[in-house]
């Protein structure tokens, strides 16, 4: 695989271009956010338990997110959500455990309050044959009201992983799934060099979107947040 950079991403409050790891810390002190959630708080509604949640690819971790989630709201909405972001192509069935792959399954309808505190991480499987494993861990947690009317806020999300063309060392937008399953290669391609690659026997290349499941399965995005 071509070298990578350290992963970035934006935060969604302030626009900031931030390195994975200085995220966490940033969106509890910045000020742009703290002025949202200021506001939100002087509307009227309810306050409750709102959870910090840092979400991983268990194997990939280029791909990431920084969600706000209502206790209130289940881990289906979480579900749908990153069937929505990232993974969802046939609609395979997926689970929630405590503890790892073979832990303690954790019903879908389980109120998000009822299953995080800081520290608690959790393990999403998404298709049991070519499986997409996620790693969900609440890194902390506040009282207020919920910045939008949806359960889950994206505070963050990593900007697509830079790879390059096997070709020409361009920048890749493109992905031979021939290359990959049947040759072992990165099987990353530039425009360029996507229009007139010669392997077919998997279709034409495919679009690398911003999401940890390109090339598993049937997956072809669009890989945007479904709120
Ligand atoms: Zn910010
Ligand atoms: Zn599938
Ligand atoms: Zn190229
Ligand atoms: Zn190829």
């Amino acid at each position: 695989m071509a070298r990578r950079k350290q992963s970035h991403g934006n935060c969604a409050f302030c626009g900031r271009d931030m390195a994975k790891g200085g995220l966490s810390k940033h969106l509890s002190s910045c000020a742009e956010r703290q002025a949202v959630i200021k506001a939100a708080n002087q509307k009227p509604g309810k306050s409750e338990k709102l959870f910090h949640l840092r979400v991983q690819d268990a194997y990939l971790s280029d791909f990431w997110l920084h969600l706000e989630m209502n206790g209130s709201a289940t881990l289906k909405d979480l579900d749908y959500y990153l069937r929505a972001i990232w993974l969802e192509c046939c609609g395979h069935l997926s689970q929630f455990s405590i503890g790892g792959w073979s832990g303690d399954e954790i019903a879908m309808r389980t109120r998000i309050d009822r299953v995080f505190r800081p520290g608690v991480e959790l393990t999403h499987i998404y298709d049991f044959g070519t499986s997409s494993e996620t790693l969900v861990k609440a890194v902390g947690v506040r009282e207020g009201k919920p910045l939008t009317a949806h359960p889950i806020t994206l505070m963050a999300r990593n900007l697509q992983p830079e790879v390059e063309c096997v070709e020409c060392g361009q920048p890749a937008t493109w992905l031979c799934l021939e290359c990959v399953y049947e040759f072992d290669e990165p099987g990353t391609l530039c425009d360029k060099h996507a229009e007139n690659h010669p392997h077919d026997d998997y279709g034409e290349p495919m679009p690398l979107v911003n999401s940890p499941r390109v090339g598993m399965c049937g997956y072809s995005g669009p890989a945007e947040p479904p709120y």
